[in-house]
């Protein structure tokens, strides 16, 4: 299908989202003072979008034709000049552009090169985007030529012409974002209350009711206090002069689809955080903190704690009135259960991750429980009537009347054991063969799905779904019952409709999708198919999550998601979606700028994720901010400008590109850290993580790439002799970091999760059995 037609279709859903957004913004202002809807609405990133296609001409073939669209999803006019440098690789001369776009609208700029014919490298083309007369952002477009036929087509959308624009990435300018930042520091409300300054304080804390997770939260009320101000603030029963104030409380309507929200507000001296729940409660100890008294946990562990120390050692801050919350139903997993402390900090756990689910039928059915010959007919089978196995184990038959008691069953008795669990999974095991019996099929066809693969089972399992439904005990009936949009599942269902209390989580496969740019990029074939998903799921699920990978499991180099999340959880929510489960493996050396920025995202969907990734630059490396952001901000750019496709990790590093640019900024960076005084030692710590973290995946990558899974993958023959001697070079390396960053842990943030380390002897084992199995 044509992308740029496409977009058409798509424009009225994103009128009324645009509209939505705008009458949130509003709703927010009555609360929040500093809110993002005071600001010029043209600074939003979210309401420009470019995107570039290109084709030969039909003409005159040896030329090609790039169309670059400019989309306005903003509430006004955008006026928009745009130019590109001239490429003389490319036969480009530059090129400009001129236009208004009203509202809900896009104009295209058409511009064209004469590529050579065999263009041996990717090139990038530069410019500069001006919105209303402003610079607001930069320009790249890449270009790629043609893909030799050797080349595997699996995971990418082959180049057949000379060259293709196969990218486009418009981040906002440094300048525009600092004149945001100088405008909303300019903008800030007045101190009027001095909380504690000189040794002394008026104050003390009366919890009315506890938080949760109240030994952390109040510890760190205390602790940053007492570091920005020398005092130590008590702990009383009841006020004696103005307090602190923690409050169960209905919040009222102004806390309607928010969730563990909390009211922080002054009156008079006091300080009062109103939650009807303790999580809520907590959540307004650490809002207090992060959001008015300059605490950070950019990153987890000691070393990630960036709290501001005034001048004056006073702590002060303005009068306060704010209802804030999280739009999700359920999130966990900003740190993949590796920092759940850090998770808490930046309020990016909402109501206790309560909707997280996975494979589960064996759980239910197995072999151990019901053995394979004992009850062959339990199992899924193919038109033999074998049983189809992955691995040890088999899905179950969701059909066979008996599977359907057991399985409603074993989940009446969870549901009274766990009362407090709102969903239970009935999702397959992971990618296992789904039964192919006459029952389970023509079931199928009743839906109008005749595939008879078993790979398309949508209607199946939605069927199955409100079987075990109805067997619930009429008391857990409105509890959920969760499958994932996944593999055999992803495709929408022919016919079947989901009951009230299913619920659907979808997953952002990186080895399917392309995650070299947000789906709602039409420029991409995978992310066309996966954004009808999202939409088609987004109408049926009265509950519809969002999984996907933010921190990478099998590669932990540089990896940047910033661009992708900040666009693609916006628009799940604009498409129906509920609640996240997120796998952001703790790759913090190398990837924590994704981890940190989807916390913000988690907690405040409408945060402006430019501000917060400056605050992120500036604080957390405070002397050597310069080159720390050219670090963070290159690693994005190198996966925007990536060719469609699938599993980018491995295209981007085998880029020599990605790991040169980057170790040029890592090297200024020590250099800079270099001379520090001792109180500003963490700086050049923080560095040092990143530049560990990063000579780590250099060396996971270069096994894995000539003796490892890059290798086998794409068939090229592995010398052993050669893999064990890398292997013994490299051990003392791998191990002292493992000593580092696994031993006492804490202080450094967490390097890469444990199982993404290097085993060394079992590697070279492995490959001492391949070379005894050659002779
Ligand atoms: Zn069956």
């Amino acid at each position: 299908m044509n992308p740029i037609s496409e977009l058409h279709e798509r424009m009225h859903i994103m009128q009324s989202v645009a509209a939505l957004i705008a009458l949130l913004l509003l709703a927010s202002l009555a609360t929040n003072a500093i809110a993002a809807g005071q600001l010029p609405a043209l600074r939003r990133y979210r309401d420009l979008k470019v995107y570039s296609t290109s084709t030969p001409d039909k003409n005159q073939p040896e030329r090609i034709v790039a169309q670059t669209q400019f989309v306005n999803e903003g509430p006004i006019p955008l006026r928009i000049n745009a130019r590109l440098d001239a490429r003389q690789t490319l036969s480009f001369k530059g090129a400009q552009f001129g236009g208004e776009i009203a509202p809900g609208q896009s104009k295209v700029w058409q511009w064209s090169f004469i590529p050579p014919a065999e263009l041996q490298q990717r090139q990038i083309i530069n410019g500069s985007v001006s919105i209303n007369g402003k610079r607001e952002r930069d320009l790249y477009i890449s270009v790629q030529g043609n893909d030799p036929g050797s080349l595997p087509a699996k995971g990418i959308e082959k180049i057949f012409e000379r060259a293709q624009a196969v990218a486009t990435y418009a981040p906002r300018t440094q300048e525009s974002i600092e004149a945001e930042m100088a405008y909303r520091n300019a903008h800030q409300p007045k101190p009027k209350l001095t909380l504690a300054g000189q040794g002394k304080t008026e104050y003390s804390i009366v919890m009315e009711a506890e938080p949760a997770s109240k030994e952390e939260a109040i510890g760190d009320l205390q602790r940053v206090i007492k570091l920005q101000s020398g005092v130590d603030l008590p702990i009383r029963a009841t006020a004696d002069g103005p307090a602190i104030i923690l409050r169960k409380s209905d919040l009222g309507a102004a806390a309607k689809g928010l969730h563990d929200a909390y009211r922080l507000y002054t009156e008079e001296k006091n300080v009062i955080i109103e939650s009807p729940s303790t999580n809520g409660l907590r959540n307004g100890v650490y809002g207090l903190l992060t959001d008015h008294l300059g605490a950070h946990w950019f990153q987890p562990n000691e070393l990630g704690e960036e709290i501001t120390i005034p001048k004056d050692r006073t702590v002060r801050f303005p009068e306060l009135n704010e209802v804030r919350g999280s739009r999700w139903t359920s999130s966990s997993g900003a740190s993949w259960g590796r920092a759940l402390l850090w998770d808490r900090r930046n309020r990016a756990m909402i109501e206790n991750g309560r909707m997280t689910f996975g494979h589960s039928w064996s759980g239910y059915i197995n072999q151990n429980n019901y053995p394979f010959d004992k009850y062959p007919e339990y199992y899924a089978r193919d038109r033999q009537g074998n049983i189809r196995r992955k691995g040890t184990d088999s899905n179950f038959c969701s059909t066979h009347p008996e599977v359907i008691e057991i399985v409603a069953k074993q989940l009446n008795t969870y549901f009274k054991n766990e009362r407090d669990a709102i969903v239970s999974s009935i999702d397959p095991n992971d990618y296992a063969p789904m039964c192919l019996c006459d029952r389970c099929l023509a079931l199928d066809k009743q839906y109008g799905q005749l595939n008879e693969d078993g790979k398309n089972v949508a209607d199946r399992l939605l069927h199955f779904s409100k079987e075990i439904h109805d067997r619930l005990n009429p008391q857990f009936q409105d509890r959920y019952l969760g499958i994932l949009v996944y593999a055999f599942q992803i495709e929408l269902p022919k016919s079947a409709k989901p009951h009230p209390h299913h619920a659907g989580l979808i997953c952002d496969m990186v080895w399917v999708f392309d995650h070299s740019r947000p789906w709602n990029d039409p420029t991409s074939s995978m992310n066309r198919h996966f954004y009808e998903l999202v939409k088609g799921w987004g109408k049926l699920l009265p509950q519809f999550g969002y999984y996907d990978y933010y921190g990478h499991w099998t590669f932990p180099g540089p990896w940047g998601m910033v661009h992708k999340m900040r666009e693609d959880l916006p628009a799940f929510r604009d498409l129906g979606g509920t609640f996240l489960m997120l796998e952001a493996q703790a790759n913090f050396a190398t990837q924590g700028l994704n981890h940190y920025v989807l916390a913000q995202l988690v907690w405040d969907l409408d945060a402006d994720v430019d501000i917060a990734m400056e605050k992120f630059f500036q604080e957390y490396y405070g002397p050597v901010t310069k080159p720390m952001r050219d670090y963070w901000l290159t690693t994005e750019r190198l996966y925007a400008l990536e060719r469609p496709g699938a599993n980018n990790p491995p295209r981007v590093a085998m880029r020599p590109e990605c790991w040169t640019e980057l170790q040029r900024c890592l090297t200024l960076a020590t250099l800079t850290a270099a001379n520090l005084p001792t109180d500003q030692k963490r700086f050049a710590d923080r560095v040092k993580t990143t530049s560990d973290g990063f000579e780590y995946a250099q060396r996971y990558f270069k096994y894995q790439n000539r003796y490892g899974e890059y290798a086998r993958d794409s068939g090229r023959p592995i010398d052993h002799m050669a893999a064990i001697a890398y292997l013994r070079e490299q051990r003392a390396f791998f191990e002292a970091m493992r000593k580092q960053y696994e031993g006492d842990t804490s202080y450094w943030p967490p390097l890469t999760p444990p199982f993404l380390s290097l085993e060394v002897e079992t590697a070279i084992k492995g490959h001492e059995a391949e070379m005894a199995k050659a002779k």
